[in-house]
Formats: structure tokens, C-alpha cells, sequence
């Protein structure tokens, strides 16, 4: 509620914009007009609220369903962090599920890390989200009752506010905001102490837009949270991958290729198992502009292990080297080639064969798009 003093006793007596000429003080009985410059800055503030959109203080279904209902909050919470995750749950789900060849570890934890990232955030997210609400809450409570049965007042103008017998909310007849006047908040906001101002105008300017600019606030700092947890989340998954990348380790032996007659030559595709017997053919750099079916029943496609390269001799990028030795990379499930005078592994599906090499498997034609 808010108060002016009264000029003849000096005690706080309420006031409210919708009666800027009203004052009534309780102690010693003075009627009249309200002291000093209030009456102006009533007026002044009541001109604030008129020419301030009313919705700005007013709120939606949704958001008086957060802030009468943890519950409500807590599951629009964890639907949001569902949404953020299911893209990183699909791939880990693809790569852990896919039938045939070695299980890539690497791309399991680098789906696996960003699910932990949102969890860890996420738990701080919701505690946050929580206390961010009990104080938009708060902010948004009716002036309680100054004695038990009067009504509770406006938190924008003052007002007297239309005594409901179970509804969460009110909306002011005079400034159309939206009040909180549950019970439960109501008492947990303690005694209705008359907030005496020095400036109507400021302060009631201040809580024209009330609803907007406190949920606002509130949602600023999840939203932040978000920008850092999900950049952060993309590049500890990215460290992790390349990490396991980079490491060598024994070749995978179950790792299969298969060749194709492609127009750069019989060049190596990794065979992948699909769901329902199929196998898609997985081409590597060699297939720059080339184009290869990659979608084969298993049973039409000859394969061979990548064992069968060592010591052939190989076209990578316009080279003919020979394979000197074969590794696998730390978890991945992929082979690499160590050609003879190359600086760098390179993946077994990113040659060809050299010209008279013998092929370990027999090439499979396929139509290339022109
Ligand atoms: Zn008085
Ligand atoms: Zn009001």
C-alpha cells in the first residue's frame, strides 16, 4: 500500500492514484486533501500508467501457470533441456545401434559428453530457475491487507483490488495490472507495512511494465546459461573426438572395405552395416566429385580387410606410395594408412589402388552420376 504522511499527525495514511484528492488518516481522524506535492505526483503518476501499455504489466496464461505451479515450471524445464538433448541422444542412439564393424567410441563420447554438459547445467538451471520465480513472484504480490478482511492493494497504482475468494491472480480496476494474490505468497511476504514515498512518479514509473521487465530478468539468466553450456558442451564432445582421434592403437580387424570401379579407379569404401541387411558404402576423398551408390544389400558387396593392403601399392591425392603400415585410431573403429614418404596417415577409404595392383576383392561396378 502506499502511504503519505498526514499534515496534521504526521502518521502514514494510505493513498492510490485512482483518488488523488482522497486522503483519510486512520489516528487522528484528518480528511482532505493529501499533503504537499502528493496530489500532483498522484496525478502525474496516474498519467504514466495511462499512457503505458497495460499489457506490459498484465501476464499470459502461461505465465500465471509458472508462477502459481512448481510443478508446471519444472516440467516446461526439463521439456526444454529434452529438446536441447535430443539431437545429441539421437546420435549417440545411431552410433551406439548401428549393426556390424568395431563400435566408434569416439563418436559415442562425443555425443555421451554434451548429455553429461546439459545434465550438469541443467540440475543449476532448474534450482535457478526456481528462486528466479519466487522473486518475479515477489515483485508481481498485491500489497497485502493492512488489517484482516480489508483488501489488498494494487502493486502498480495502490488500488484497492477486488477480493476473490480462490483465484490466483487480480487484475486492478484501475491500472489493469496483474496482481498475485494468492494466500500462500501473500503470507509469506510478511506484514502490510504503508510504503511512504517521497516520489510517486518515479516509483510507479518504475513499476508501469512490472510483469514484462520481471520476466524478463528472470529468464535472462537460463538464457545465459544456455549460450555458455551448449558452446561449451560442442566443444569438450569436439576435444574428446579429436582427442581419441589422434591416438594410435592395433588395427580394427573387423573393420570392413569393399572396392568400386569409381572414375578416379578401383578405390576403397568402408563398409558400414545398416539395419535390415543392407550395407551403405562409406567413400573417402577420393569420390571429390565422384559420385557412388552407397546403399547395397550385404550380400551383393565383397569385402575385404584392411590387412589385405599392406604392402600394396596405393594412389592417394595423385601420389602412388606403398602401404608401409596399417593402425587403427583410439576408438573410432577406422583404419589408417601409413603410405612410405607421407607425413600423415591417411583413412584406408581415402585411396585407390594403383595402376596393376592386385585387387583383394573384386570391384563392384557402380553407376556414376554424370
Ligand atoms: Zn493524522
Ligand atoms: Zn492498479
Amino acid at each position: 500500500m502506499y502511504a503519505a504522511r498526514c499534515p496534521e499527525c504526521g502518521r502514514p495514511g494510505p493513498v492510490q492514484l485512482a483518488a488523488p484528492d482522497r486522503f483519510a488518516c486512520g489516528a487522528c481522524g484528518y480528511r482532505g486533501a493529501p499533503p504537499g506535492q502528493a496530489s500532483a505526483q498522484l496525478r502525474e503518476a496516474a498519467s504514466i500508467l495511462t499512457r503505458t501499455d497495460a499489457r506490459r504489466r498484465q501476464l499470459s496464461t502461461f505465465q500465471r501457470r509458472l508462477l502459481t505451479s512448481d510443478l508446471f515450471g519444472t516440467l516446461v524445464y526439463l521439456a526444454a533441456c529434452a529438446a536441447v538433448l535430443l539431437p545429441f541422444a539421437g546420435c549417440f542412439a545411431l552410433s551406439a545401434f548401428t549393426p556390424g564393424g568395431p563400435v566408434d567410441w569416439a563418436a559415442l563420447l562425443m555425443c555421451a559428453t554434451p548429455v553429461l554438459v546439459v545434465l550438469t547445467f541443467g540440475a543449476s538451471g532448474l534450482l535457478f530457475l526456481r528462486s528466479r520465480l519466487a522473486r518475479v513472484r515477489a515483485q508481481l504480490a498485491a500489497f497485502p491487507p493492512p488489517t484482516p478482511g480489508a483488501p489488498a492493494a494494487c502493486h502498480v497504482c495502490g488500488g484497492p483490488l477486488a477480493a476473490t475468494s480462490d483465484a490466483a491472480f487480480v487484475r486492478c480496476a484501475f491500472c489493469r495490472a496483474d496482481n498475485l494474490v494468492s494466500p500462500r505468497v501473500l503470507a509469506a511476504l510478511g506484514d502490510a507495512r504503508a510504503r511512504v514515498l517521497e516520489d510517486f512518479t518515479g516509483e510507479v514509473g518504475r513499476r508501469s511494465a512490472i510483469a514484462r521487465q520481471a520476466f524478463r530478468s528472470a529468464l535472462r539468466g537460463l538464457g545465459l546459461g544456455a549460450l555458455v553450456a551448449a558452446p561449451l558442451a560442442c566443444c569438450l564432445g569436439a576435444s574428446v573426438f579429436s582427442v581419441m582421434n589422434n591416438i594410435e592403437t592395433e588395427p580394427y580387424e573387423d573393420a570392413e572395405y569393399a572396392l568400386v570401379d569409381a572414375p578416379a579407379g578401383r578405390c576403397v569404401t568402408r563398409v558400414r552395416g545398416l539395419v535390415g541387411g543392407n550395407v551403405s558404402l562409406v567413400t573417402g576423398d577420393w569420390a571429390r566429385g565422384a559420385s557412388v551408390t552407397t546403399r547395397r544389400p550385404r550380400a551383393e558387396v565383397p569385402v575385404f580387410r584392411a590387412a589385405a593392403l599392406a604392402g600394396m601399392r596405393v594412389r592417394h591425392e595423385g601420389r602412388e606410395a606403398r602401404v608401409a603400415r596399417i593402425t587403427g585410431t583410439g576408438g573410432t573403429g577406422e583404419n589408417r594408412l601409413h603410405l612410405e614418404g607421407a607425413p600423415r596417415a591417411v583413412p584406408v577409404q581415402d585411396v585407390c589402388l594403383a595402376d596393376g595392383a592386385p585387387s583383394p576383392a573384386p570391384p563392384i561396378p557402380v553407376r556414376h552420376r554424370r
